[in-house]
């Protein structure tokens, strides 16, 4: 476009282009505004319905059901019980074009809420044999309902699609937190997502939003990273070789200690080598934690689990600092005299926002929410998304929406997973916005016409 428009200086037909083309997409712009301010009553309403019935990861029954009936209500093609409880609709397009994909997540939180709201969720359930409080403290209650608005103002485009939509509504996202749950994401590629309308409709970019409490209605938009990976490490250590029945205590045939082991490993993980990082990469974050030993009667010696967490914020480094890690722990491990069981489990990698795709979809979110809402700067916190998994199959761009009160910056307010932790519903509508512009400028910059001119 800016290319066409510096030609157009000295050409009267390109320069009508340009300005057609420039006056098509403001009023394409404000008819999407119309459209999402239409349908913001009936997201808050939905909001509130999810936000009142708040369901566990992996127990997402009647949040999917309700999903399913608003998207087959749209008249979409429907498939339900994707990695148990997830949906995904496919939205056909009036004009020849790729596909792209939306991704909500559907799950709530363990722990109550404080907010005094009048949908306040009181809700309950057993979790490992306790009571505990359910409730949505992560907001994925604000991205099903904004998602099922953009799915609305989408389909009602629909004739002037140029190009077809996915959207993916996940299930349980918050599953790494609770031990023993199958994580949303990967079970959904598992179940080849992507592909289940056929190859011909799987989706060549996806996009998603996660609400933070940052000033109201901005726009996290930025390349590169966005959040770190997040990977466990399970380590069990057991003497490697028996210890001698009945020895005394000066006998040197006592078995190998793994907690002096442990204790060495502990040491050596703090020096991580220099890694060759991208400038704004912080380095990886590597903790041991839940350290617990046991008499192991097979060799009459101690036994010792450990989990060791990893969070990388540089998609570059992610295999190396994972090799390193159970690299020094087998090498000490040998060393010691004791047996390491080594077994890596890893939640998501680095989320990663497509370069090249952040370039070309900025100035729709400019259009969307205005350029003094869109936040660049970024500080990583100690936070991962399984998003990252979908983003590591096909370029996306994830962002986040503000949703404080007015008036209250970053670090004023209560975070995600804390009980006063606040959705500002007044943000809804540029989060949709938002996400609309970025999904109709790439179906424009991509269909065919596009890129036959
Ligand atoms: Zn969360
Ligand atoms: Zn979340």
């Amino acid at each position: 476009m800016t290319l066409k428009c510096a030609v157009s200086l000295v050409c009267a037909a390109v320069t009508w282009a340009c300005s057609s083309a420039s006056a098509y997409a403001m009023s394409e712009d404000a008819r999407i505004a119309k459209a999402v301010q239409a349908i913001d009553p009936q997201v808050r309403a939905w909001r509130h319905d999810f936000h009142q019935h708040p369901e566990l990861s992996n127990r997402e029954v009647r949040t999917s059901k309700k999903v399913a009936e608003v998207l087959q209500g749209l008249g979409l093609e429907v498939r339900t019980g994707i990695a148990k409880h997830g949906v995904v609709a496919l939205l056909r397009a009036g004009k020849p074009g790729p596909t792209i994909a939306y991704r909500a997540d559907m799950d709530a939180t363990i722990g109550p809420e404080l907010n005094d709201l009048p949908f306040r969720s009181t809700s309950t359930d057993s979790y490992l044999g306790q009571q505990i409080s359910v409730s949505h403290l992560c907001g994925h209650d604000a991205h099903t309902a904004m998602l099922l608005g953009i799915a609305t103002v989408l389909t009602g485009m629909r004739d002037r699609l140029p190009g077809n939509v996915m959207f993916i509504f996940q299930p349980a996202e918050e599953a790494h937190v609770n031990p023993g749950e199958p994580f949303g994401a990967r079970e959904m590629l598992k179940e080849n997502v992507f592909e289940l309308f056929g190859k011909e409709y799987a989706p060549a970019a996806i996009f998603g939003l996660h609400v933070l409490p940052r000033e109201a209605g901005t726009i996290t938009f930025r390349a590169k990273t966005l959040l770190g990976s997040s990977e466990n490490v399970l380590v069990k250590l057991t003497p490697a070789q028996a210890a001698v029945r009945g020895h005394d205590l000066t006998h040197e045939a006592a078995p190998a200690d793994p907690v002096i082991a442990m204790a060495k490993m502990a040491l050596a993980l703090e020096d991580l080598p220099k890694l060759e990082q991208e400038s704004f990469a912080p380095p990886p974050h590597i903790r041991i934690g839940d350290i617990k030993t046991a008499f192991d009667f097979r060799t009459g010696g101690m036994t010792l689990d450990m989990n060791i967490d990893i969070a990388v914020f540089d998609k570059n480094v992610e295999q190396k600092v994972h090799d390193w890690v159970t690299g020094t722990v087998q090498s000490i491990a040998t060393q010691s005299g004791v047996a390491a069981n080594i077994r890596s489990e890893q939640y998501a990698p680095v989320l990663y926002n497509d370069p090249d795709l952040v370039k070309q979809l900025r100035p729709a979110v400019v259009r969307a929410i205005g350029e003094k809402n869109i936040v660049e700067q970024y500080y990583f916190f100690p936070a991962a998304d399984d998003v990252a998994l979908f983003q590591s199959r096909i370029p996306g761009i994830f962002m986040f929406l503000g949703v404080n009160k007015p008036g209250l910056k970053t670090g004023e307010t209560a975070s995600n997973h804390t009980p006063k932790f606040f959705v500002n519903e007044d943000t809804f509508q540029a989060g949709m916005r938002a996400m609309t512009t970025v999904g109709l400028d790439y179906l424009n910059l991509h269909s065919k016409a596009a890129k036959t001119e």
